[in-house]
C-alpha cells in the first residue's frame, strides 16, 4: 500500500487581532454589575499567509486580550496554524511565569479556537470531525436567564418558552443573597410553573460572585429545597475553590451538583474531577484554554464518571465551539445558550435557530461552522474594519 497524499503545506500565522464587544453586553447578575459599555467578551481573528482567517472568542476584557496578544506575539508569529494543539501548548508552556490560568490563558483560549477553525477550513472538515467524529447531529440548548423576583421570573421563562426553548437555567440576581429562603423557593416555584411539558430547570447560585455570603450549610439546605422542587441541577452552590465542601455537598445532595466555570487550565480540574466534587463539570471553552484544553477536561471527566456540559455561552463563537465538542464527545446532551444576547444572536451570517423540538443543529461546515457577519460585528466593536481586514 502506498500513501501518496502530500502533507498540507504550513499555513503561517501573520497577525492576531482582537475585537472587544461593547454596547450590548448582557448583564451578569454580578454584585458589581457589567455595564453595556464594559468589554468582557472579545473576538479573536488569526490571520495567515494562506488567506485563511480563523475566529475565536475570549471571555475577558478586550484591553487585557490586546495586552496578552502583545506578550504572545513572538511565540505565535510564523507558527503553523494547522497545528492547534501544539501551538496552543507552546503558548502555555512559555508563559508559565506570567500568571498561568489568568488573562494569558483566557487569550490563548480564543487563539486555540481560531486555530481549530483554520485547520477545519484548510481540510474541509468541521472541528467536530477533526476532534473525533460526530456522535450526534443536534443537541438541546438550555436558555440561561438571570434570576429575578418571582413574577418577573415567571414572565421571562414564559417568553423564552414561546420561542421554543425546553430547558432553562436561572441564576445569580437575588438568589442566596438576601438571607431569604422563602424568596429563593418562590423564585424557583415561579420558574417551574412556566416550564413546558417535560421541560428542565437548572439553578445556578453563582457563588463565584464577589462576596458570596453562604457556606456549606446553606448549600445543603438549599439543595434540599431544590430537590423538593425537582430541579435538575444545582450550580456553583459554593465558592469556586471549596473543593472539600463540594465533595460533601455532592455526596449529600439528591440532585446533581455542577460547577467549574471559573477554573482554567486542565490541571486545575484534576482534583475536582478525581475527588468527586461535581456530578457535571462545566468548563468554559473561552477561558479554560480553548478546544484543545476543554476536550481533555471532558474526557478526563468522562473517565471518572462525571458528565460534561460546556459553558461557552459568551458569544456565537463560544457557543459554536461548544456545539462542535457536543458532537465530538459522547453523551453530551446540553449546551448553554444565554437568552437575548446580541453577541450570540446578532453577529453571525445565519443566526442559530431552534427546530420544532427545541434542538439546535450542530453545523458540519468546515471549521467552527458559523461565519461572522462583518456588518453586524461592526455595531459592537470600535474597529470592525481592522478586525476583518484581509492583510
Ligand atoms: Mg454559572
Amino acid at each position: 500500500m502506498t500513501r501518496t497524499a502530500p502533507p498540507l503545506a504550513p499555513v503561517r500565522i501573520r497577525r492576531i487581532v482582537a475585537a472587544p464587544l461593547l454596547g450590548e453586553s448582557p448583564k451578569g447578575g454580578w454584585s458589581n454589575e457589567i455595564r453595556a459599555e464594559d468589554s468582557v467578551h472579545t473576538l479573536i481573528a488569526v490571520k495567515t499567509d494562506a488567506g485563511i482567517t480563523g475566529h475565536g472568542s475570549v471571555f475577558t476584557d478586550g484591553r487585557l486580550v490586546q495586552a496578552a496578544l502583545g506578550v504572545l506575539e513572538p511565540l505565535f508569529l510564523g507558527e503553523n496554524a494547522l497545528e492547534p494543539e501544539r501551538v496552543s501548548e507552546k503558548l502555555h508552556q512559555n508563559t508559565f511565569w506570567m500568571g498561568r490560568g489568568g488573562t494569558l490563558t483566557h487569550a490563548i483560549s480564543g487563539i486555540d479556537i481560531a486555530l481549530w477553525d483554520i485547520l477545519g477550513q484548510a481540510t474541509g472538515l468541521s472541528i467536530g470531525r477533526l476532534a473525533g467524529g460526530r456522535h450526534q447531529e443536534r443537541v438541546l440548548p438550555y436558555c440561561s436567564l438571570l434570576m429575578d423576583e418571582p413574577e418577573v421570573m415567571a414572565d421571562e421563562i414564559a417568553k423564552y418558552r414561546e420561542e421554543g426553548f425546553r430547558a432553562f437555567k436561572i441564576g445569580w440576581g437575588p438568589f442566596g443573597r438576601r438571607d431569604d429562603a422563602k424568596l429563593d423557593a418562590a423564585i424557583v416555584a415561579a420558574a417551574k410553573s412556566q416550564l413546558p411539558a417535560g421541560g428542565k430547570l437548572f439553578v445556578d447560585a453563582g457563588a463565584s460572585d464577589a462576596w458570596w455570603p453562604n457556606g456549606l450549610k446553606w448549600a445543603l439546605r438549599t439543595a434540599d429545597m431544590l430537590a423538593d422542587h425537582e430541579v435538575d441541577w444545582f450550580e456553583e452552590a459554593l465558592v469556586p475553590d471549596a473543593l472539600e465542601d463540594f465533595v460533601t455537598l455532592r455526596q449529600a445532595s439528591r440532585l446533581p451538583i455542577t460547577g467549574g466555570e471559573v477554573l482554567t487550565r486542565r490541571q486545575a480540574f484534576i482534583p475536582f474531577i478525581t475527588r468527586g466534587a461535581f456530578d457535571i463539570v462545566q468548563p468554559d471553552v473561552t477561558k479554560v484554554g480553548g478546544l484543545s484544553e476543554q476536550r481533555r477536561i471532558a474526557w478526563l471527566a468522562r473517565d471518572f464518571g462525571v458528565k460534561y456540559v460546556g459553558h461557552g455561552w459568551n458569544t456565537a463563537l463560544g457557543l459554536a465551539a461548544d456545539l462542535q465538542l457536543a458532537t465530538a464527545l459522547p453523551n453530551v446532551d446540553l449546551v448553554e445558550y444565554i437568552g437575548g444576547s446580541a453577541y450570540v444572536d446578532r453577529i453571525i451570517e445565519r443566526p442559530f435557530g431552534l427546530d420544532a423540538d427545541g434542538m439546535l443543529a450542530i453545523p458540519d461546515e468546515p471549521g467552527i461552522g458559523v461565519t461572522l457577519d462583518p456588518d453586524k460585528v461592526a455595531r459592537y466593536t470600535p474597529d470592525g474594519a481592522a478586525f476583518f481586514a484581509a492583510d
